[in-house]
């Protein structure tokens, strides 16, 4: 019997980044994966800022970034490539988190980076080609069966806790009996990825073209690569549609065989929905497991990395008895919502691409285009949790954010803040702050959190200009996003009195 700080199971692109987080916290992680190595098919393509700060954390954004393109914008599109809506990204910008808005990567790269940094650490143990099963907890502790895939004798593991990144069948959310909630978007879909061998003037940005013919994804990937979605039409079939000649029919409009090749295809039916119940006691599940997005918003591997970040930071507080397990319950309160968002958006923007389709047919265009690529519709944020704000308090557009982040001229050069701040809590201001009460300032040594000032002539970036400008100070926590502003409305000692409801000292 093997005995863990955490055990994983799936060593997918969200189990990876909760494997290398955790070990980055200085835990001994087990992670379990019934493949002998990374998933090969095509998916996830695209990530945004937020995520960038999660590799950065893992101390892998410039490797990640090295082999990714930003994205130069998105739009959706008539069949005659007329533009509905969109809008355009100027090359080189970095968006309010200090780093490009959208990347465009490749799956099987970005995994492998993830899980070297994940076992550069010593902390992690893999067991590929493991089948995991009997998941089981006691109030101490959590413990599963690992059998080898091939046949051989199979290991009991045990562990504090039990995260399961088990994608989207997830056998440990059955086991649990978690219902599914389907915000009613089952729809199958065609995804082939091509290597560009020769020239062709494809879009330089991401398209949605709402033909009435046939609803087609054109996405401009990092390098070579090039990605088509296409949506199957009435009584066409997954077989049909991954016969390379079929592939060849449907790209011709763009590439032929002489100009690229075919990397790799599938058919998937893309689903939207998320799960009723995120944890049980001891075991907390991540990623596919808990929520399913269609992918027009680029948005399911991001979701689920922002649930490693969202949890793995409270796991660490109380790990280190700095705060109760009670707080592991915002896990859920927070992300549930957040995801039920998310995924409602990009469903939204799938039933568009139809509406949008038809129109052209019928005239008759929706009266709303919010959910489309530079629509109205905005980002969900955190309500409640670990915030300032209740779940029945209105929004001031910045509490349950993520802060932006800024460079800041150091005597060695400009550094990015969260690099500074490293996995903590931080109230960073303008100007110096009036001097604490005794419990305050020992709230704040024994939950580590830094206090930094940033006068507008230290920052290098102007991202927290304006919120600075605007607040006295912001409260940041270790995954960044806002925990509560200080302004003339609400005083430093309101908020950290609020803050200390979650933490024990
Ligand atoms: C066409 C397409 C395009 C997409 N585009 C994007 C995009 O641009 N951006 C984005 O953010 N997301 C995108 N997504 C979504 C993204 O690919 C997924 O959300 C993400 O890969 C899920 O990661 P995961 O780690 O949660 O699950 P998975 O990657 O599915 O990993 C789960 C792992 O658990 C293992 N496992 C399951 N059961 C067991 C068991 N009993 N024992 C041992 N191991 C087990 C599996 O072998 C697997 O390796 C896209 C998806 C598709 C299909």
């Amino acid at each position: 019997m093997t005995h863990f700080d955490a055990l994983i199971i799936g060593y997918g692109p969200v189990g990876a980044t909760a494997a290398g987080l955790l070990a980055q916290h200085g835990w001994r992680v087990g992670v379990v994966d019934r493949l002998p190595d990374l998933y090969p098919l095509p998916r996830a393509i695209c990530f945004d800022g937020e995520i960038s700060r999660i590799f950065q954390e893992l101390g892998i954004a410039k490797h990640v970034h090295a082999r990714s393109a930003s994205s130069l914008g998105a739009e959706f599109v008539k069949a005659t490539g007329e533009r509905i809506e969109g809008f355009d990204i100027p090359p080189d910008t970095l968006g309010p988190s200090g780093w490009p808005d959208l990347c465009f990567f490749h799956q099987p790269t970005l995994e492998r980076q993830l899980r070297d940094c994940a076992e550069a650490t010593g902390k992690v143990t893999t067991y590929l080609s493991y089948e995991a099963s009997e998941m089981t907890q006691t109030p101490a502790g959590v413990s599963i069966v690992a059998t080898p895939v091939e046949g051989g004798e199979a290991l009991t593991l045990t562990a504090n806790y039990l995260l399961a990144a088990d994608g989207a069948a997830s056998p440990t959310r059955k086991h649990l009996g978690f219902a599914f909630d389907s915000l009613g978007y089952d729809r199958d879909w065609l995804v082939v990825d091509v290597l560009m061998t020769g020239a062709a003037d494809l879009p330089k940005i991401t398209q949605q073209i709402c033909d009435p013919a046939r609803r087609v994804t054109f996405v401009a990937g990092v390098g070579e690569r090039r990605r088509w979605e296409f949506q199957l039409n009435e009584g066409e079939t997954w077989d049909e549609m991954l016969n390379e000649a079929k592939q060849w029919d449907l790209l011709r409009p763009w590439v032929t065989p002489d100009i690229s090749k075919i990397e790799r295809s599938a058919v998937y039916q893309f689903h939207a929905a998320t799960a009723n119940h995120w944890q049980d006691k001891r075991i907390f599940l991540l990623g596919d497991a808990v929520h399913q997005t269609p992918p027009f918003l680029g948005q399911g591997m991001c979701a689920g990395m922002r649930d490693a970040a969202n949890l793995i930071w409270k796991l660490d507080f109380v790990e280190r008895g700095l705060a109760s397990s009670k707080i592991l319950e915002t896990y859920q309160e927070e992300r549930l919502p957040h995801a039920l968002d998310l995924v409602d958006y990009a469903a939204e923007m799938g039933r568009m691409i139809d509406t949008l389709a038809e129109a052209q047919v019928t005239g008759d265009w929706p009266e709303t285009l919010d959910a489309v690529y530079g629509g109205s519709r905005g980002f969900p944020h955190l309500h409640s949790g670990v915030l300032a704000l209740g779940a029945d308090d209105d929004s001031d557009g910045i509490t349950g954010f993520p802060a932006p982040q800024a460079l800041v001229n150091t005597e060695q050069g400009p550094v990015l803040l969260d690099d500074i701040i490293g996995a903590n809590f931080a109230i960073v201001s303008a100007a110096p702050l009036p001097e604490l009460s005794a419990a305050h300032q020992a709230l704040l040594s024994f939950i580590g959190a830094k206090q930094i000032i940033l006068p507008e002539a230290e920052r290098a970036s102007p991202s927290m200009d304006i919120l600075l400008a605007f607040h006295q100070a912001v409260i940041i926590r270790p995954d960044r996003y806002i925990f509560g502003l200080v302004n003339a409305t609400t005083s430093l000692e309101q908020q950290l009195d609020r803050l200390s409801i979650h933490f024990q000292s």
